[in-house]
């Protein structure tokens, strides 16, 4: 498995192509919209203090802020991008998207802003040639599941159709279940994979955290082949396209969403091992999303411990 990072863009995104080598990625996720008001919090890119409450209702939401107004990148930012990543043994680029988008609003205007943040993303995300761009499907709020899932679908197509087909793949990440937030069961995933079409330009980021918050026992073998037989009964091939391998804070079924280094959550390092090992996830690329720093004693960048446990698995 190719083994990397969610990597910071401050100081221009062509920045974190170094810094990605840095703490030996092989893989590297970016966002692509800046400043984007995130959550989980990456350490370096405090978000402002936008609350998850206020991300679910669309409270708030555009008031100030950049984010909504994205423009395309600007060329030399794509040029500095390109010759940055093409001397670099890092590949698989892929991008987050802003957790402001909420394709499954019921609020009509937040509903049209997020189609139209996620058409501005993907349209940079293509002109990076990205990989994918992971997008958090949204969450229903005062409206019902089957309505949630109805406006995601809705949404990612016109985002589709609106976008030039390019390198990058819309990829629906599995989420915790926090709220109101959808696709924290496969069932409602594969809903969503088959409502939106465009199979070539549509695929799943599954994460590990995520997925064991939501209640999938990945960590003993038979919870975690339950899970991949779910996965083959329900999702088209290969439509798991990128992992998010994350340790959890919180335990089975939570369903709250907070990463932890990986080994030292409540997951535990066997689950690792069985998504490394596994034939069809082995061959993913795997990203880390777990908080940045230094080990208070070894001195050591947590990515560069996170990343050796997991090489020490395969
Ligand atoms: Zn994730």
């Amino acid at each position: 498995m190719l083994l990397g990072s969610h990597v910071s863009c401050q100081g221009g995104i062509s920045k974190a192509v170094g810094r990605a080598e840095e703490v030996g990625c092989e893989c590297i996720q970016i966002f692509v919209s800046n400043p984007p008001r995130q959550w989980p919090v990456f350490s370096d890119e405090k978000p402002d203090s936008v609350t998850v409450q206020e991300l679910q209702t669309g409270a708030n939401s555009g008031s100030g802020t950049q984010q909504w107004r994205a423009k395309p990148l600007a060329t030399s930012a794509i040029e500095a991008w390109n010759s940055a990543i093409s001397a670099s043994t890092v590949s698989h680029p892929i991008a987050h998207a802003s957790y402001l988008i909420n394709m499954a609003s019921p609020k009509d205007e937040l509903f049209r802003k997020s189609i139209d943040a996620l058409v501005i993303e993907l349209e940079r995300a293509n002109s990076l040639s990205l990989n994918g761009l992971v997008v958090h499907p949204g969450s229903f709020t005062e409206s019902s599941e089957s309505e949630g899932l109805a406006r995601i679908v809705d949404a990612a197509s016109e985002a589709l159709e609106r976008v030039a087909a390019g390198t990058c793949k819309l990829l629906l990440e599995n989420t915790a279940g926090q709220g109101s937030c959808l696709g924290h069961t496969l069932e409602q995933l594969a809903y969503m994979v088959d409502g939106i079409g465009h199979s070539d330009r549509i695929g799943i980021c599954l994460d590990t955290c995520h997925a064991y918050a939501a209640g999938y026992e990945i960590n003993t073998r038979q919870g975690f082949d339950e899970m991949r037989k779910k996965m083959d009964d329900l999702l088209p091939e290969n439509a798991i396209a990128t992992l998010h391998l994350n340790d959890s804070k919180k335990p089975l079924g939570s369903r709250v969403d907070r990463h932890e280094h990986i080994g030292l959550g409540e997951i535990g390092l066997d689950a690792f091992r069985f998504v490394l090992e596994d034939s069809v996830l082995g061959k993913l690329p795997g990203y880390l999303e777990t908080e940045k720093g230094i080990h208070e004693e070894t001195g050591e960048e947590w990515d560069v411990i996170n990343l050796r446990v997991l090489r020490e698995l395969q």
